[in-house]
């Protein structure tokens, strides 16, 4: 029985986490979950997965949580920073799902690492923010970290079995979002509603808005560098609409592998949870014949500025990279919430890197601060 610290269980990876588990009740159970706000959400998860421990974003959520499980059960709630970091080292979890959003994801993700932990890694914000730090302090506690995300498990999955030093390029896959064919004048039209709108996966809304700006699959370049530890010149991005091929590795005798499936969310999931083991998911199989054909294209960096953005910020390197997260994350609310248009994300984000002193040899001091200072300034933009 492995059991799981499922930090942000209420979110889209960890709702798929937990279909996971409910799917393998005699292979995983949850040991602890944590969340923001949505206790309702979380009180069934409770419910269902009987964790001994809970955390959440502050008292005032803690105390409604308490009032939604009652104290028929022996459940440890706790809140904030510390509660999550808690829920991260908890000494009877074997491992820990880091699937929070955004860069809150990153001191709970470095506490889980600390402890030792493996980490089934979805919250791209701790590499991309601190990869030097995060890889680190993986490698000082042997602690391994495996990719949730998809185009990761692929190229986890490609580079298995093969020689580092044989690996010519890396090319992730990216959808290209709802927006791919868009013309500029179209794209200034674009509400949140629209962007929501994902055509091949179902995620969160920030997650789902950065997948359309293209500055999701920049943030994956990043994770992917530090993840594989390759240099960025041997990162490509390709989109590929039909979300098929999830990435690819090219060895030196030009040889590609690829990892290929219906996308679907539980399957890299499944395969972080048990690596090296498969689990039968009982999904629907990869129809060639129906799929027909699969296409690919050059990602139009002109359209998405975004992505050219990511690729800038980490061959800047230091805090630039935690700069571009967390800007683009105040873009991104601000869209959501209507107070800012598609386009004028990548001019947020552009502007407050353009403002930015990057630190050299940043420990995690100087990332926290320049992400705290990259949302200030962002939010001055906005
Ligand atoms: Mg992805």
């Amino acid at each position: 029985m492995k059991r799981l610290s499922i930090l942000g269980s209420t979110g889209s990876i960890g709702r798929n986490v937990l279909r996971v588990v409910d799917q393998f009740p005699e292979r995983f159970s949850a040991a602890a979950l944590s969340a923001g706000r949505n206790v309702e959400l979380l009180a069934k998860q409770v419910e269902r997965f009987t964790p001994e421990m809970v955390a959440v974003l502050d008292e005032g959520v803690a105390q409604r949580l308490k009032g939604l499980v009652g104290g028929k059960r022996r459940l440890e709630i706790l809140h904030g920073l510390d509660g999550y970091r808690t829920a991260a080292a908890l000494d009877s979890s074997d491992l820990v799902v880091s699937a929070m959003v955004g860069s809150a994801g990153l001191l709970p993700t470095m506490a889980a690492l600390e402890a030792g932990k493996s980490v089934a890694l979805a919250n791209k914000e701790s590499l991309v923010m601190a990869g030097e730090l995060v890889m680190g302090m993986a490698r000082d506690k042997g602690a391994s970290i495996i990719p949730v995300d998809s185009e990761h498990s692929a190229i986890f999955q490609c580079l298995a079995g093969h020689r580092r030093e044989d690996v010519k390029e890396i090319v992730l896959t990216a959808s290209g979002g709802p927006f791919l064919d868009k013309s500029v004048e179209d794209l200034d039209t674009i509400t949140a509603e629209m962007a929501l709108r994902h055509p091949t996966w179902q995620m969160g809304p920030k997650i789902t808005i950065d997948s359309a700006t293209l500055m999701n699959k920049g943030l994956e370049v990043i994770e992917a560098k530090w993840l594989f530890d390759v240099p960025l010149e041997l990162i490509r991005v390709t989109i590929h609409p039909e979300s098929i091929v999830h990435s690819m590795v090219v060895y030196q005798d030009g040889s590609v592998i690829a990892q290929l499936g219906l996308p679907d969310m539980r399957v890299p999931i499944a395969y972080a949870l048990s690596y090296p083991e498969r689990l039968p998911l009982g999904l629907p199989r990869a129809d060639f014949v129906d799929i027909g054909s699969l296409t690919f294209r050059e990602p139009d960096l002109e359209r998405f500025p975004c992505l050219a953005m990511a690729f800038e910020a980490c061959k800047i390197g230091m805090t630039m990279p935690a700069v571009l997260s967390a800007a683009n994350e105040v873009a991104v609310d601000a869209f959501l919430n209507g107070r800012t248009g598609f386009r004028r994300i990548g001019d947020v984000v552009q502007q407050t890197m353009r403002e930015h002193k990057p630190v050299s040899n940043p420990g995690l001091a100087d990332v926290l601060e320049a992400a705290a200072w990259a949302r200030r300034t962002a939010e001055e933009i906005v």
